[in-house]
């Protein structure tokens, strides 16, 4: 492992404690076979003067929800050393009490809480500490011949055996402190949990921490007796990829969207003889179980056989370890493992669902390299169950919060590159869905993010259709809501003179792509989460006018074609449902010229223009949006076939 400390880096912050303290930690961030979202924590030993004038011992450690790659200074919780010590000395305290004290041992009653692992920090009489749960370090403690070297590759460590984090591991280090076993060592071992080093510089101990983990890296490739396998990808089955979604999202009781690896590791994992075993038997180290849980589902021939079987292997672990004081939780995976097909990872955000994408990776990998060191041996059923129901994750179930109205759920918007499909697109993504706009302007790329894609598709060519109905299970697991949206306004000749190009592309983009646009999502929508179509049709339908007969016909064709669809999938739970906006001016069709020339056409200003209806008020493209996400999401879960004007209000509709 590469040692990325800088002497041109830290040479301005070398007298400030705190300073060197995130300079390091970031290093340590960086490498992810270290530290995994929020892995890991560290801290310094300083003093600070309070408001009496008076030194004050402080801990900065590691506060939590802050992630090591990213920590800034305020990410460090500045705790009152003596106090800690003096709690980590006590003979017993229960989590939850601990972590109460520790807030009331806080210099400043805004800090984040400190990390669990504060009091393990606070009785190591050194300047600085560094703690990681290495991927090296595991797996070498979690298999036979890693085990048998221990002692011979690390003889400058106090190597322990496994103790519960939180008060019980502070226990464990204070007494060893005191009893003088920290004497002449660099830093602890933790057997299936990770490493320690400290010294009173940043760089010594962050140098020991590079430096042991690379001797552990270096054994392993000595010791292994098979490299880790790979395998080429299959072709995907988008539609069992969908229902493996649906089944998850069921047993979770919530909408998830799937993380798919396919690298050569993840469908060499998955295409092991022995998956079905070495998967089952527990975490690279234990925090890890709060995430993914102890382990993943594993998915074969039948996948709804093979989830029920997870759920029940979940609820007899349950039955198992628990008392009276737990709360079992949802009977989901965290991940699996797809059968010759690779890593799957869910979460009901993407975000999630990435994060344990990685996490699911380095387990993969983990696993791989220990059974190549004589056998994947983790922690014990017990103590995972223990981390996983641990008290003070069982306090954050109660306390959870409301969630986004659509998180989890998938869309596709087409026309998402400016004007009402961008704003549909914003508008779904800000209430938790996930989204795909297709566009053929290139400017639908801006809206890739981890949450959304920008598809250039010319919704007019079949194969490009199809191709982003794929693409979207492929991102994000599945296919929910599909809001119909793009479309071109062609006007200007009455029928004697109407070009048949002109017809002829109008009904290909506003009819006949949505047509096919829906012929390749039903598959999906049908194995979707309250799945809704939406489409945008026109006020024109109700009260056409003169000269705009292609687009009066396929906005009219449209909406006939959503009155057939709502009775066809009606069966299925899927809601098909129109809109009719009307005078929508702040899109990019229309420029300030032209509105002063529509607008005298009527003898009227501009602004009477825009509020030419009963309500005389503007119809933005905001106000489309917010009813496309209202229509596709719970508040109309009982309304199929319905068409809504969004025109403020229109005699000749009325
Ligand atoms: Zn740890």
């Amino acid at each position: 492992m590469k040692n990325l400390w800088s002497d041109i880096e830290a040479a301005s912050i070398l007298n400030d404690d705190l300073a060197l303290r995130v300079y390091t930690s970031r290093l340590l961030g960086k490498e992810e076979s270290l530290v995994l979202h929020g892995g890991g924590n560290t801290s310094v030993k300083s003093t600070v003067n309070d408001i009496f004038g008076e030194k004050i011992d402080v801990l900065y450690i590691k506060g939590s929800g802050w992630d090591l790659k990213t920590i800034e200074k305020a990410g460090f919780s500045p705790q009152r050393l003596k106090e800690c010590q003096k709690l980590a000395a006590l003979p017993e305290l229960s989590d939850s009490e601990m972590v109460k004290q520790l807030r009331l041992a806080l210099l400043d009653p805004s800090a984040p809480d400190g990390s669990i692992e504060t009091l393990v920090h606070a009785s190591i009489p050194f300047k600085y500490v560094d703690h990681s749960h290495a991927d090296a370090v595991v797996v070498l403690t979690n298999s036979p011949k890693g085990l048998e070297k221990l002692n011979e590759l690390f003889p400058d460590f106090l190597i322990l055996p496994y103790e519960m984090p939180g008060f019980d591991l502070a226990k464990q280090i204070d007494q060893a402190v005191k009893a003088g076993h920290l004497q002449g060592k660099n830093g602890i071992i933790l057997k299936s949990h990770g490493i320690f080093t400290f010294a009173d510089c940043a760089k010594k101990s962050y140098d020991l921490h590079i430096a042991a983990v690379t001797k552990a890296e270096e054994a392993i490739a000595k010791l292994r007796t098979a490299p880790r396998q790979t395998a080429e990808v299959k072709a995907i089955d988008h539609l069992a990829l969908a229902k493996i979604r649906r089944q998850v999202s069921d047993l979770r009781g919530a909408a998830v969207t799937v993380n798919l690896n396919q690298s050569p590791l993840a469908v060499g994992f998955a295409s092991r003889t022995d998956v079905a075993s070495i998967s089952q038997r527990g975490t690279l180290t234990p925090d890890h179980s709060i995430r993914t849980k102890r382990t993943p589902a594993v998915i074969g021939e039948d996948l709804v056989a093979d989830l029920q079987e997870f759920k029940k292997n979940h609820e007899a672990y349950f039955k198992r370890n628990s008392s009276a004081e737990h709360t079992i939780l949802d009977p989901a995976p965290r991940w699996a493992v797809w059968k010759n097909n690779g890593l799957l990872s869910f979460g009901v955000t993407a975000k999630e669902a990435n994060q344990i994408a990685d996490i699911a990776a380095h387990t993969a990998d983990g696993i791989q390299d220990s059974e190549a060191l004589g056998g994947w041996q983790p922690l014990d059923e017990k103590n995972l169950f223990n981390i996983e129901y641990w008290e003070l994750e069982q306090r954050k179930l109660k306390k959870a919060g409301t969630k986004p109205m659509l998180q989890g759920q998938v869309a596709i918007v087409t026309g998402a590159a400016v004007g009402i499909g961008r704003k549909c697109a914003d508008d779904l993504l800000s209430h938790g869905a996930c989204v795909v706009g297709l566009d053929i302007s290139p400017r639908v790329e801006d809206l890739n993010s981890v949450n959304s894609r920008g598809i250039v598709c010319n919704i007019g060519d079949e194969e490009q259709l199809k191709a982003a109905v794929l693409k979207t299970v492929e991102t994000f697991g599945g296919l929910d809501i599909i809001i119909c949206n793009a479309g071109i306004f062609t006007a200007g000749e009455y029928v004697e003179n109407l070009g048949l190009d002109t017809w002829e592309r109008t009904l290909k983009i506003n009819l006949t792509a949505n047509q096919l646009l829906l012929k390749y999502s039903i598959p999906f929508l049908k194995v979707g989460i309250n799945s809704a179509v939406l489409f945008v049709g026109s006020r024109n339908v109700g009260a056409p006018g003169p000269g705009a007969a292609a687009y009066s016909v396929s906005k009219a064709g449209l909406t006939q074609l959503a009155r057939v669809l709502s009775m066809e999938l009606a069966p299925d739970g899927i809601r098909v449902n129109v809109i009719h906006p009307d005078a929508v001016f702040d899109t990019e069709l229309w420029t300030e010229d032209k509105l002063k020339r529509s607008a005298e056409r009527y003898g009227m200003t501009v602004e009477e223009y825009k509020k030419r209806n009963l309500l005389k008020t503007e119809i933005k493209s905001t106000d489309i949006a917010a009813v496309c996400t209202a229509m596709v999401g719970p508040l109309f879960n009982k309304t199929t076939g319905a068409q809504i004007p969004v025109d403020g209000g229109n005699d000749r509709i009325i």
